[in-house]
């Protein structure tokens, strides 16, 4: 049997395994990231939310006062006209241009108070929030009960730890970055040695790595596929010692000896 093919591929899952150690030096920093990105926005959002209505509701308020004024002015205007009013006709006529106006008024009020209710509403929940959260009841917190304040301050929180957290990965990044590239390089021309030597191996490795699984081929230890702890088969044993592979029958991997990834380490 040629055992030269499964030293290639075995090469090629010790330079995988290289990557992926010093890859492990980021320690999950990527996925924090992105999680507190993601709080991030979601608290801006609420914020700029909030300041939405808020705008709206000063936007409607001038709007209606201005709409008061405006028929404060003309019912001012038709009570001068009444007193020179020459008939009852035109008299009436005008008491009813002024009862027009004042019912105007009258819903711009009602407008007015209802923007004022909405307010003081979304006060008193978020007092309600401030309660529940010096009770460290913060499960029971709604969205909008969450207080001005406190929702600025998560913000604020929040954006200096993405930056904190930015900064350390970047940090890594810069100290790997020479390391990784190198071994990236040696990964693609391992890959095209044993695209040419050994292509149906090739094609189970990519293959098996192409699910969530990181190691396609892996050491026997103490008699099992170190991958899934499946024994070996005892009839299989001398076949791996002398250098060759044994398919897992439980999770695919292929199975080889020990040595051969301390040969592959070798021939870095
Ligand atoms: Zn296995």
């Amino acid at each position: 049997m040629d055992h030269t093919k499964i030293n290639l591929i075995v090469r090629l899952q010790h330079i995988d395994n290289l990557i992926e150690s010093i890859m492990s030096l980021q320690k999950g920093l990527p996925e924090e990231i992105t999680a507190l990105e993601e709080d991030l926005a979601f608290t801006a959002r609420q914020i700029e939310a909030r300041k939405r209505v808020a705008e709206d509701h000063q936007k409607l308020r001038e709007r209606l006062n201005g709409t008061i004024f405006e028929c404060k002015e003309k019912i001012k205007s038709f009570k001068e006209k009444q007193t020179l009013a020459r008939n009852n006709k035109e008299y009436d006529a005008l008491s009813k241009q002024i009862e027009y106006e004042e019912k105007e008024i009258a819903q711009a009020e009602i407008k007015l108070q209802d923007i004022s209710h909405t307010e003081h509403h979304a006060q008193e929940l978020q007092k309600k929030g401030r309660d529940l959260i010096s009770e460290n009841r913060y499960d029971e917190i709604s969205e909008e009960m969450m207080p001005d304040d406190v929702l600025n301050q998560q913000m604020e929180d929040l954006s200096q730890q993405v930056n904190l957290k930015k900064e350390e990965l970047d940090s890594i990044v810069i100290e790997t970055a020479e390391e990784i590239t190198r071994l990236r390089e040696t990964l693609a021309s391992q890959r095209k040695s044993v695209s040419n030597d050994a292509k149906r191996l090739l094609d189970k490795y990519d293959h098996l790595k192409s699910g969530s699984m990181q190691n396609a081929i892996v050491k026997l230890d103490r008699h099992a596929c170190s991958g899934c702890n499946t024994r070996v088969p005892t009839n299989r044993h001398t076949l791996i010692v002398q250098g060759g592979f044994y398919v897992c029958e439980s999770c695919g991997r292929i199975v080889v000896h020990e040595r051969l990834f301390e040969e592959a380490a070798a021939a870095q």
